[in-house]
């Protein structure tokens, strides 16, 4: 049986214990943040839902800004982009299906709702639509945005003095609509370096939020940093290595697409399938992958495929699904218990902090720890290009969630 999200952020102890070792060996792929014509996405819910399943996805959540798909919503067909998807719409579903009316001879065209247009998807066990919301708030000109996967209910932005102050009430909004309708709701913060918004001190210091973007495939989020920001991978380090000192719960990173655009590809697009989750759960419902999420029971990838992530009180190892043709290497990566506490402030992590500490080619990397580690974590680098990628000459790769030594109780 699920336990409920709330019982199981009362037990950091439980967490920490479980932390990448469940039982279960079903993987199911999916994607948390992307958006549709109810908010700056350029598709129809149906065609984008179509897109995932049709490629290989088990679960999407749909995360317009600030609305949820559930009240009657015309939009106006005013230009060649809602033209073009209007006609693939119309291509792909019948005319019985799609709601129009024309409006001082401009066309208009009624939005489903998830609550109608979920049955044309939704298989038990095989496919699964989960409602989310991407609450996009700002301080001044500075957007701060949170995904509330499994949401129950529109939130507003909460607002707030300080990014912190924002990131928190949003959140705290979130857990609080989660306890008080007894949904498993699961908040997460987006893209932190899009508009250089959320810094690692922010990150370190939030409570209640056990997930981030650590991939996001908008153009516009600066995953890899700049020469005055440290990349999003340093910056996960820096709050894993202040987090865990601290003895809080770590936190875990996942992939996204975040698209808008599911028309034209290329770099200056957010196009579909860039980035996902691969989730380990006892079964395709929204409960069960919320409950894996929250324990660290996933990879986070952008097409490297792991088929096991096994941990123990000694080691971490994983196997990795090979390509023929493709050289696949692991880093090792973690901060010594001895690092220095320090709020990384500099463009990259201080050279203690999330040290590549072993580097292993081939199929099944292992590494065995030390006995100093804070948490170690992998990174699997592939040689394959790929094909819709954030930077020109990316090459697909997979992350592995912290495992914090010595709290293993058992190996799958
Ligand atoms: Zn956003
Ligand atoms: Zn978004």
């Amino acid at each position: 049986m699920v336990r409920q999200i709330s019982n199981i952020v009362a037990s950091a102890i439980i967490l920490l214990n479980l932390l990448s070792c469940s039982k279960s060996d079903t993987w199911f792929k999916g994607n948390l943040h992307t958006h549709s014509l109810w908010s700056d996405g350029d598709d129809f819910p149906e065609m984008i839902v179509d897109w995932y399943k049709t490629h290989g996805y088990d679960f999407v959540a749909i995360s317009d800004h600030n609305v949820l798909a559930e009240d009657e919503r015309w939009i106006v067909i005013h230009d060649s982009t809602k033209e073009k998807s209007l006609q693939t719409y119309l291509g792909r579903w019948s005319t019985e299906w799609v709601a129009m009316a024309s409006d001082s001879g401009a066309k208009k065209v009624r939005l489903k709702t998830l609550a109608e247009y979920r049955g044309l998807f939704e298989d038990p066990g095989k496919f699964l639509l989960v409602q989310s919301e991407e609450i996009s708030d700002r301080l001044g000109k500075i957007p701060i945005h949170i995904n509330a996967t499994n949401i129950a209910e529109r939130i507003a932005p909460q607002g707030g003095s300080t990014v912190l102050a924002v990131l928190q009430n949003n959140i705290d909004a979130v857990l609080q609509q989660s306890r008080e309708t007894g949904v498993a709701i699961l908040p997460h913060v987006n893209h932190p370096n899009y508009k250089w918004a959320v810094t690692a001190q922010d990150l370190i210091a939030l409570r209640g939020d056990h997930l981030f973007e650590l991939y996001n495939g908008h153009p516009l989020v600066h995953n890899l940093g700049d020469s005055a920001h440290m990349s999003i991978e340093n910056m996960w380090d820096v709050v894993l290595a202040n987090r865990i000192a601290q003895g809080r719960p770590p936190l875990f990173g996942i992939a996204v697409d975040d698209a808008h655009n599911y028309h034209e590809t290329g770099k200056k697009y957010s196009n579909p399938g860039m980035g996902w989750i691969m989730v380990r759960a006892e079964e395709l419902t929204a409960p069960a992958l919320l409950a894996a999420l929250e324990l660290g029971d996933f990879y986070a990838t952008t097409g490297v495929s792991l088929t096991e992530i096994s941990c123990n009180h000694d080691r971490i190892k994983l196997k990795i699904l090979t390509e023929p043709g493709v050289q696949y290497v692991t880093e090792f990566i973690g901060t010594s218990r001895n690092f220095t506490q320090r709020m990384g402030m500099k463009r990259v992590a201080d050279e203690d902090i999330g040290r590549v500490l072993d580097y292993v080619p081939g199929s099944t990397p292992t590494y065995v720890f030390k006995g100093d580690e804070l948490y170690v974590r992998a990174k699997v680098i592939s040689t394959k290009l790929k094909t819709t990628p954030y930077e020109t000459g990316d090459y697909e790769v997979a992350w592995s969630q912290p495992v914090l030594p010595g709290r293993r109780s058992r190996e799958q």
